[in-house]
């Protein structure tokens, strides 16, 4: 790799810049940093300060962390971020796209958090940061200016909630005005969509449509989409088909989704995520997030994609050599795509963001789940 943290050549051994020491890979595994399209650093580590949820459900975890946040400083959601940081990089995860809630509870507190934290840790991940309004933008009238102000603190992209409003009419509206800011301040947009069982919740196609009117094709990510499994097959095709051609990516939270839907179920459970095969097998790009780690949304979370992506393959049946490679795909280069990551890959000429694995291919990678040897960020050695 060169001093301007570029990838110069291929070789047997990791060489760095300027007459570094050379690394002895050890004939491990060489992948790109990993990519955690979906995380909520304001959220992490708060499991502890906020009432248990009983019922397991989305809405609940919704409620009471609602009354949580508005207590929150921006130094207490620093250092939670930090932590969550340092545990991502130390599994190998180089990009980061996390959403910080806005709005009248959370103020602008939980991101003016985020932003210190990402600043404190940019030697070490890229993080982008989505304006997430939690609690909704019609059913919070002033979130929507909240999110204006935080796109203005530096914030990069728009987020949402859909399927968070009262009635279809106003998840309709809250995804018109998601495509009003983001024209203003030409940004991309990521919403949480359709994060329920419910068959008739149905904000998905009007986000894919809404993104072929405004010519933001390439431009948006749909989190979460589970309500796509509750569709008859004719209607989701029709779905798929729309995201595909509105050039959507979908990023599917396997471990938070497997724990939180399914929940009005008896036997059989839904298993929660949205139909990734399907979605795969259509073309459409599919990403992956962590989503939660220790928060009143999901006990559980270390930060660890490899562990993320397990539950991927798990959940959808993703097992065949070539499906495989697709999970492992999910969280390297379909999250540098859903994230547009210039010069992402191992290839020369790309950002030296790499990760070392102590396994001879992906199959193993992804059986075993190990700690890398090495993690590296822009060609320095950040690990160990
Ligand atoms: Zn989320």
């Amino acid at each position: 790799m060169n001093g301007a943290g570029r990838i110069e050549k291929i070789g047997p051994r990791l060489r760095m810049p300027r007459g570094g020491r050379a690394i002895d890979a050890g004939g491990g595994l060489v992948l790109p940093s990993f990519v955690d399209s979906h995380l909520h650093l304001d959220l992490a580590y708060s499991l502890d300060v906020v009432k248990p949820n009983k019922s397991g459900t989305l809405m609940e975890a919704i409620r009471h962390w609602d009354e949580a946040k508005r207590r929150l400083t921006p130094d207490n959601v620093r250092d939670r971020a930090i932590r969550a940081i340092h545990a991502e990089v130390s599994f190998g995860t180089g990009f980061i796209r996390t959403h910080v809630d806005v709005g009248t509870g959370a103020g602008l507190r939980l991101v003016e958090g985020v932003l210190a934290a990402r600043e404190a840790c940019k030697h070490l991940v890229d993080i982008q940061i989505a304006v997430f309004p939690q609690d909704g933008i019609l059913k919070d009238p002033g979130a929507f200016d909240q999110m204006r102000g935080a796109l203005e603190r530096g914030c990069d992209l728009v987020g949402g909630i859909a399927h968070n409003e009262r009635t279809e009419d106003d998840s309709v509206r809250h995804i018109e005005m998601l495509f009003e800011l983001a024209a203003e301040f030409d940004a991309n947009i990521d919403c949480h969509i359709d994060e329920t069982d419910d068959p008739c919740s149905r904000c998905t196609e009007y986000l894919a449509a809404k993104t072929i009117e405004c010519g933001w094709q390439g431009r948006v990510t749909a989190s979460h989409v589970c309500a796509l499994s509750s569709y008859d097959n004719v209607h989701a095709k029709k779905v798929i088909d729309l995201l595909h051609d509105a050039r959507v990516s979908v990023v599917t939270n396997p471990g938070v989704n497997l724990h939180l839907q399914g929940r009005y179920d008896r036997y059989p459970k839904r298993r929660g995520l949205t139909r990734v095969t399907e979605l795969l097998d259509a073309g459409v790009n599919v990403a992956v997030g962590q989503d939660c780690i220790r928060d009143p949304f999901y006990p559980f979370g270390t930060g660890q994609m490899l562990d993320v992506a397990h539950a991927l393959a798990h959940a959808d049946h993703l097992t065949t050599p070539r499906q495989l490679n697709q999970v492992m795909d999910a969280i390297t280069v379909g999250g540098a795509k859903a994230l547009h990551i210039d010069k992402y890959g191992v290839r020369v000429g790309c950002r030296a963001d790499l990760v070392v694995l102590p396994v001879g291919d992906v199959h193993e990678a992804l059986r075993t789940r190990p700690i890398p040897t090495h993690v590296l960020k822009g060609g320095r050695l950040i690990k160990p």
